[in-house]
C-alpha cells in the first residue's frame, strides 16, 4: 500500500478501508468470498501486462509462451476439479461467461450448420444476401431461463440484459405454493416454446437442482442445456452437490463465475463437453478480447486450493452452517421462502416484519450486516424495494464461522429487523424506503458481531 500511496494516496486509503470495513462486519452477501493471499497476491503481477489474444498454443501476438503455461494449467485444474472434458479460463467475469456460451451454442446449434449448407468455410466466405440471412437466423433463436424473482439472474433472459434481447425469450418460476422448482411445469413450458437454450442455475433459490432430468428436459425437446453454476461452484468442486445435482456432467456447457462460492479471484470459466469444445475454445475474438492473464494465474492458483481436501470440508461447512441459519431463523419464527435451504443461500422474507427488502438492508448494514436485498417470489414490492433479503454463508464459512456463530448471526438478524420501524414519505404515506433502527441497537449488534 505504500507504495499505491506514493502515487495516488487516495486509492491507498480506500483499499485499506475496505479491509477494515469487510473485517469490522459480517458479510453475508452469497456472492462473495474472502480469497486467500495465494490468490490476491497471484492477481497483482506483470501478467498483468501481456497481450495474448487467442487460445492456447494458437494466439495472434508473439511471446505468449508463459500465458500459454498459464491458462493451460488453470483450464488442466477445472477440468480435473469438475471432471469436465474441457475448461475455458478467459472470461473476464460470469455475465462473459454467459455470453461465450450463448453465442458458442449459437455457433454450434446455428452458423456452423447453415456455412455447411452454404459450402463455406467461414463467415468472411458468405454473399452479403447469405450473410443477412445467417444474421437474422441467429438473431431468431429461444432461451427459455429462471425467472429473477423465481431466483434467476439477470444473464438468463431477462429483458433489460443482453441476454432477453438477442434471444426470443421465456421464463420459467417456481411453484407458487412451495417455492420450489416444478420440473413438470418447466417440461411443459419447453414443449410449447421449443427453445434452442433451456439455461438452469439461478442466484437466488436457496434449494438444489436437479440437472438429470433438466437434461433429460433439454434433450426432449432439442434444446442445449446450459448451466450457470456461478452461485454454487464451490459446493460441486467441494463434492457436496453430486450425481443428479452435480450439473457438469449433464449440461452440454456449463458456466461460472470463480469468485463467489469457488473463493478464486474476479471472473468466468466456461466447462463444455467434448462436441462443444472447439466452439467455445474461439471466445476470443467471438466475444472476448485479450484474456486477463494475471486473474487466469490467479484463477489456476484458486482451482489448486480448491484441489485440496480441505476444500471438500469447507464446502460442506458452508452448506451445513446455511442450516444452521435456516433453523436460527425458523426457531425465532421468520419466513423463509422455500421454508429453509439445502445450498448456501437463505432467503429471509422481511414483509412478517413490516418491512421491504431495501428498509431492512440498510437497517442491518448501519448494525455492521452486510447483506442485499432480494425479490421473494410474486414479489409485491417489485426488483428496487423488493420484499426479501438474500443472505450467503460462504464469506463467514471462510471466517472459521460454525454452527453456534450463524445461530447467533440469526439471533443478531432478527434483533435488528423487530427494532426496525418502516418510515413515511413526505406526505404521510409509508415509504419503502426510509426506516428507523431502534437507539442503541447497532451499537449492541456490532459489539457482539465483534465477539463472535
Ligand atoms: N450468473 C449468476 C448465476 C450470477 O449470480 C452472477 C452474478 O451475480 C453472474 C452470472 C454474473 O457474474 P459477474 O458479476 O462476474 O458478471
Amino acid at each position: 500500500l505504500e507504495v499505491i500511496a506514493s502515487v495516488e494516496p487516495r486509492i491507498a486509503d480506500a483499499t485499506r478501508q475496505e479491509l477494515t470495513d469487510q473485517r469490522g462486519s459480517l458479510k453475508l452477501i452469497a456472492s462473495e468470498n474472502y480469497a486467500s493471499p495465494a490468490v490476491l497476491l497471484t492477481m497483482g503481477t506483470w501478467l498483468s501486462d501481456k497481450y495474448a489474444e487467442g487460445t492456447v498454443g494458437h494466439r495472434f501476438y508473439a511471446g505468449c509462451q508463459n500465458v500459454d503455461t498459464v491458462e493451460a494449467l488453470a483450464a488442466e485444474h477445472a477440468r480435473e476439479l469438475f471432471g469436465a472434458p474441457y475448461a475455458y479460463a478467459q472470461p473476464h467475469s460470469g455475465i462473459d461467461a454467459n455470453l461465450v456460451a450463448f453465442w458458442s451454442i449459437l455457433a454450434h446449434r446455428v452458423e456452423t450448420p447453415a456455412l455447411a449448407k452454404l459450402g463455406a468455410k467461414n463467415v468472411n466466405e458468405l454473399t452479403e444476401e447469405d450473410w443477412e440471412r445467417l444474421r437474422h437466423e441467429l438473431g431468431n433463436q429461444r432461451l427459455l431461463g429462471m425467472s429473477l424473482d423465481a431466483g434467476g439472474h439477470l444473464t438468463h433472459g431477462f429483458r433489460p440484459n443482453i441476454s432477453g434481447k438477442m434471444f426470443h425469450q421465456q421464463q420459467y418460476g417456481t411453484d407458487p405454493e412451495t417455492g420450489l422448482l416444478d420440473y413438470d411445469a418447466v417440461a411443459a413450458k419447453a414443449r410449447e416454446f421449443k427453445p434452442l437454450v433451456l439455461v438452469a442455475g439461478y442466484s437466488a433459490y436457496p434449494r438444489r437442482v436437479n440437472f438429470a432430468k433438466m437434461r433429460e428436459i433439454a434433450d426432449e425437446v432439442g434444446a442445449t442445456l446450459m448451466v450457470d453454476m456461478a452461485h454454487f461452484a464451490g459446493l460441486v468442486a467441494g463434492k457436496v452437490f453430486t450425481g443428479d445435482e452435480d450439473p457438469v456432467p449433464h449440461a452440454h456447457i456449463t458456466t461460472t463465475t470463480t469468485h463467489k462460492s469457488l473463493r478464486g479471484p474476479r471472473g468466468g470459466m466456461v466447462l463444455a463437453q467434448e462436441e462443444y469444445a472447439a466452439d467455445v475454445d474461439r471466445g476470443c475474438p467471438m466475444v472476448l478480447g485479450g484474456p486477463l492473464s494475471h486473474v487466469m494465474a490467479a484463477k489456476a492458483v484458486a482451482l489448486a486450493e480448491a484441489r485440496q481436501p480441505s476444500f471438500q470440508t469447507y464446502a460442506q461447512q458452508v452448506a451445513d452452517n446455511a442450516k444452521s441459519l435456516a433453523e436460527g431463523f425458523l426457531t425465532r419464527d421468520a419466513t423463509l421462502v422455500t421454508g429453509g435451504t439445502d445450498n448456501h443461500i437463505v432467503l429471509l422474507d422481511v414483509s412478517s416484519f413490516g418491512l421491504t427488502g431495501r428498509q431492512a438492508e440498510s437497517a442491518l448494514l448501519d448494525a455492521g450486516v452486510v447483506t442485499n436485498r432480494n425479490s421473494v417470489p410474486q414479489d409485491p414490492n417489485g426488483a428496487w424495494y423488493t420484499s426479501g433479503i438474500r443472505l450467503g454463508t460462504p464469506a463467514l464459512t471462510t471466517r472459521g464461522f460454525g454452527h453456534d456463530e450463524f445461530d447467533a448471526v440469526a439471533d443478531l438478524i432478527v434483533q435488528v429487523l423487530q427494532n426496525t420501524q418502516p418510515g413515511t414519505t413526505k406526505d404521510g404515506k409509508p415509504s419503502k424506503a426510509s426506516y428507523a433502527l431502534g437507539d442503541g441497537v447497532a451499537d449492541k449488534v456490532k459489539g457482539a458481531a465483534a465477539d463472535l
